[in-house]
C-alpha cells in the first residue's frame, strides 16, 4: 500500500473513531445533563407552588390558587402546572377542584407512596418532561403544616405535576454537538491536508527511489531521483544517485573489460550486472580448467576433460574433437559425443585422411552453419538427425590448427549453442597453449627416445620402458625372450664401401627385423650394429624360431648400394627372463654372451645361452 493511501486511511480512521466517541460521550452528557436541570428546575418549582399554596391558605386566598397555577404555567419554560390533592386533605377539607384529582397512575403512586416521579415523553415532536413531586407534611418551620392539616407527620397531601419541554435544550445540546463535531472533523482535515503536504516529498522519493531500484534490477543503473528537500530525504535521493552512478560504472568498468577478455560484448539491452557476472563465472571456471589441464598428464586427458566440459557444464550431447596429425595430412577423431575416440560421426570420412577436405582445419576460421548454413560440405550428419547445425572451432597449436572442437546441435537448440561460443571460446583459449606444450613435450620424448636413423626406439627407451615391462611380465606370469644381435663384419662394409653404404644396410636391417616379429614385440638399436629384440610371451622354442628366420631373411637379404649388391650375415645370441636370470638387465648380458659364442663359432648363427657360458667366460666380462 502506498504510503499516501497510508495516511488517509489513517486519518478517516482516526476522524471515524473521534466524532463516534465524540459524538457518544456529548449525548449521553447532554443528556444527563438536561435531565438533572430539568429536574432541579420541576423541584424549584414545585418548592415555589407549596411557598405559594401555603401563603394562600394563610392569607385565605387559597380559593384563587387555579389562577396562580395557570399563571405558574405561562413562565418561561414551564408547559403545565397542576396540583392533586391528597386522600387526607380530602377527609379534612373535602374534594377540591374537579383537576385536583389524581389523573393516573403516577399520580396516585405518588400520593401512596410519597416519592416524586419523573418521566422523560415525546408529544407531536415535542420533548416533554414530566415531575410530580409530592407535598409531605412536616411539623418544622413556621407556619408549619401541622398547624392547618390533622394528619400525622410525613403524611402526602398532596402532589404538584408539573411539565416542561426539553426540546429546545435538546435542540440547542445537538447544534452544540454538531459544532464541536465538524470543528474536530474540520481540524483533522486539516491535520491530514497538512501531513500530506509534509510528506509529499518523501512519498515522491521513496516512489523514485522504488522505480530506481526496480530498473537496477534490471540491469539499468542510471539513477537520476529529484532531491526535493534539503533535509534527510533530499540526501537519501542524492546519495542514490551518486551510488547508483557508481555502480553503473564499475559495473561498465568490470562488464568492458571482461567483454575484451573474451572478446564478447553483452547483446544490447541485456542486464548489465547478470552479464557480467555470468561472464566473470565463466572467466573464474575458465581459469580453474586451464590449472586443471596444465596438470593432466597426456594430451588425451586435456581432450577428456575438455569434452567432460561440453557434456556436463554446456549439456551439449553431439560434439566431436578432432586431433590434426603433426607430420602427415590426416585427422583423428580423439573425442566423439562424449565418448573416447571413435568413428567420424558428423562429417565425410573423408576428412581423416586428407585433413585439407576439413574446412576449419583448413582455413582455421570458426566454421558456423548457424550464421552460414550449408557452409561446409564435409558436414555431413546421419540422416535420422533431420536437420543439424554445426560450429568447429579450430584450435590452433604452434600457428597451425592442431585441434578441431566441433558442436552438433539440432534445429532448436542452435541458438543456444550459438549464445554458448563466446564462452566455449574462453576455455579453447586457455586450452591451446596447454595442447601445444604437450604436443612439443611428446614430440620431443619421442624424438628422444627413437634413434633417428632407423626409426627404431633407442636404449635410453628400453631404460625407461624396462620397468614397466618387467612388472607387467610378472604380472601376466609370461617369459621374455631377449634376443641380442650383431652385424658379421661390418665394419668391411664401411671400409669397403663407405659409410652411407653401412647406414643403407643397417636401415635395410631395420626393416627385416621389424616385419620378422610381431607388433607387441619391441625392436631395439641397442648399439652402432647391435640390436635387441624383447618377444612377448613366446615359448622357448618359437623364440629360436623367430631368431632363426631373422637370421636366414638377413642372409637372403640383397641390398643396392650404388650399383653393388650387398649381402651381409647376422649373429645372434638368445636368453629368456625370467628362466636365465632374476633381473632383466642379467639376462641382457646372457643373450650378450650368447651372441658372443656364436661369433666364437664361425658367425652367422642362432646361440641360445646356457648356465655353462657364463662360468666359462665369467672372466671375460
Ligand atoms: P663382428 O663380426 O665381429 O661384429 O665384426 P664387425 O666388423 O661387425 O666388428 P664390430 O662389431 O667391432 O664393428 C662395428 C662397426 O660398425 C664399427 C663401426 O664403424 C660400424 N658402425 C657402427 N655404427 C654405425 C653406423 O651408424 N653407421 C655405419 N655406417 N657404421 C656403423
Ligand atoms: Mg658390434
Ligand atoms: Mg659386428
Amino acid at each position: 500500500m502506498k504510503l499516501n493511501s497510508k495516511i488517509n486511511l489513517f486519518f478517516i480512521a482516526l476522524a471515524t473513531v473521534t466524532i463516534a466517541i465524540l459524538l457518544i460521550v456529548s449525548l449521553l452528557s447532554f443528556r444527563h445533563f438536561s435531565i438533572q436541570s430539568t429536574e432541579a428546575h420541576i423541584r424549584t418549582s414545585a418548592e415555589i407552588v407549596r411557598v405559594s399554596l401555603t401563603e394562600a391558605m394563610i392569607n385565605g386566598m387559597i380559593d384563587k390558587r387555579a389562577q396562580f397555577l395557570s399563571r405558574l404555567a405561562e413562565v418561561q419554560g414551564l408547559k403545565t402546572a397542576r396540583v392533586v390533592r391528597g386522600p387526607m386533605v380530602e377527609h379534612q377539607f373535602g374534594k377540591g377542584l374537579s383537576q385536583e384529582q389524581p389523573a393516573d397512575e403516577a399520580e396516585q403512586r405518588v400520593l401512596r407512596e410519597g416519592q416524586p416521579f419523573y418521566q422523560l415523553s415525546e408529544n407531536n415532536g415535542e420533548t416533554i418532561f414530566r415531575g410530580t413531586i409530592p407535598f409531605v407534611a412536616t411539623n418544622t418551620g413556621n407556619p408549619n403544616c401541622l398547624q392547618c392539616h390533622q394528619v400525622p407527620q410525613g403524611s402526602v397531601l398532596g402532589a404538584v405535576t408539573l411539565t416542561m419541554s426539553i426540546s429546545e435544550l435538546r435542540n440547542n445540546a445537538l447544534m452544540t454537538i454538531g459544532f464541536v463535531v465538524g470543528a474536530v472533523a474540520l481540524s483533522i482535515l486539516v491535520a491530514m491536508l497538512f501531513l500530506r503536504r509534509l510528506l509529499k516529498p518523501l512519498s515522491v522519493t521513496a516512489n523514485d527511489v522504488e522505480n530506481a531500484v526496480q530498473r537496477a534490477i534490471h540491469g539499468d543503473f542510471r539513477a537520476d531521483i529529484a532531491r526535493r528537500t534539503n533535509d534527510e530525504i533530499g540526501q537519501i535521493a542524492e546519495d542514490l544517485n551518486r551510488l547508483m552512478a557508481f555502480l553503473n560504472e564499475g559495473l561498465s568498468t568490470i562488464g568492458n573489460n571482461v567483454a575484451q577478455l573474451i572478446k564478447h560484448a553483452p547483446p544490447a539491452g541485456s542486464n548489465l550486472l547478470i552479464t557480467t557476472v555470468e561472464m566473470v563465472e565463466g572467466l573464474i571456471k575458465a581459469a580453474h580448467f586451464k590449472q586443471a589441464i596444465e596438470e593432466d598428464e597426456t594430451r588425451a586427458e586435456i581432450y577428456q576433460r575438455l569434452s567432460d566440459l561440453m557434456h556436463d557444464d554446456f549439456c551439449f550431447s553431439y560434439f566431436s574433437i578432432y586431433e590434426v596429425g603433426s607430420s602427415n595430412n590426416q585427422m583423428t577423431p580423439v573425442i566423439v559425443d562424449g565418448e573416447k575416440g571413435g568413428e567420424c560421426r558428423w562429417c565425410d570420412p573423408e576428412i581423416l585422411m586428407r585433413s585439407e577436405s576439413c574446412r576449419a582445419r583448413r582455413t582455421g576460421h570458426i566454421i558456423n552453419s548457424v550464421e552460414s548454413p550449408g557452409i561446409c560440405y564435409a558436414f555431413r550428419p546421419p540422416s535420422e538427425f533431420g536437420t543439424m547445425h554445426h560450429v568447429c572451432i579450430p584450435i590452433i597449436q604452434s600457428g597451425t590448427v592442431g585441434s578441431i572442437l566441433q558442436i552438433v546441435s539440432s534445429e532448436d537448440e542452435k541458438n543456444l549453442m550459438q549464445m554458448y561460443i563466446p564462452f566455449i571460446n574462453i576455455y579453447l583459449r586457455e586450452t591451446a597453449p596447454v595442447l601445444e606444450a604437450k604436443r612439443l613435450m611428446d614430440t620431443l620424448r619421442e624424438s628422444n627416445l627413437r634413434d633417428a636413423m632407423t626409426g627404431l626406439h633407442n636404449r635410453r627407451f628400453l631404460e625407461e620402458y624396462v620397468e614397466t615391462l618387467v612388472a607387467t611380465s610378472q604380472r601376466r606370469k609370461n617369459q621374455l625372450s631377449i634376443l641380442m644381435l650383431d652385424l658379421d663384419y661390418f665394419k668391411m662394409v664401411n671400409d669397403n664401401h663407405g659409410h652411407d653404404a653401412g647406414d643403407a644396410v643397417l636401415k635395410a636391417l631395420a626393416k627385416v627385423l621389424t616385419q620378422s616379429v610381431r607388433s607387441s614385440d619391441l625392436v631395439i638399436r641397442y648399439g652402432g650394429e647391435e640390436f635387441l629384440i624383447i618377444l612377448q610371451d613366446t615359448a622357448e622354442e618359437s623364440a629360436d624360431a623367430v631368431a632363426e628366420k631373422i637370421r636366414s631373411s638377413v642372409e637372403a637379404l640383397k641390398i643396392q648400394v650404388g650399383g653393388t649388391t650387398l649381402q651381409k650375415t647376422i649373429s645372434i645370441g638368445i636368453s629368456d627372463f625370467p628362466k636365465d636370470s632374476e633381473t632383466f638387465w642379467q639376462a641382457v648380458k646372457y643373450a650378450d654372451v650368447a651372441l658372443y659364442r656364436a661369433k666364437e663359432e664361425g658367425r652367422n648363427r642362432v646361440i641360445r645361452f646356457d648356465k655353462s657360458m657364463w662360468s666359462d667366460n665369467k672372466e671375460n666380462y
